[in-house]
């Protein structure tokens, strides 16, 4: 992915809209490209400050710094991740036994 693509991807990541495929390309860049992160920043506060005065100032309780936000989404990432694996690994233990039945 480069610069340009992930800067595509800023609103929908602030929107939790990428797939994972996405999200791990984009969270790669961020971390590698000081430019896209501090363009993403400033991007992140500008559209959450938006949204912040255009929403009820009394719910607006859930802001979240946009490092914060990274970090999340990395999680996220993260558990699917181990999910995936965990597939895998009760299919491979139903392939075991299936062999082993037979
Ligand atoms: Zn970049």
């Amino acid at each position: 992915m480069d610069c340009k693509e992930v800067q595509k991807l800023f609103i929908p990541f602030i929107d939790d809209q990428l797939d994972l495929k996405e999200l791990e390309g984009f969270l790669q860049h961020i971390e590698e490209c000081k430019e896209c992160r501090e363009e993403y920043e400033v991007y992140y506060t500008l559209i959450m400050g938006m949204r912040y005065l255009e929403e009820d100032a009394s719910k607006g309780g859930n802001w979240t710094a946009p490092a914060e936000k990274l970090q999340y989404a990395e999680d996220y990432l993260f558990k699917c991740h181990i999910l995936k694996w965990e597939k895998l690994t009760i299919l491979l233990i139903l392939c075991i036994g299936i062999i082993f039945l037979f």
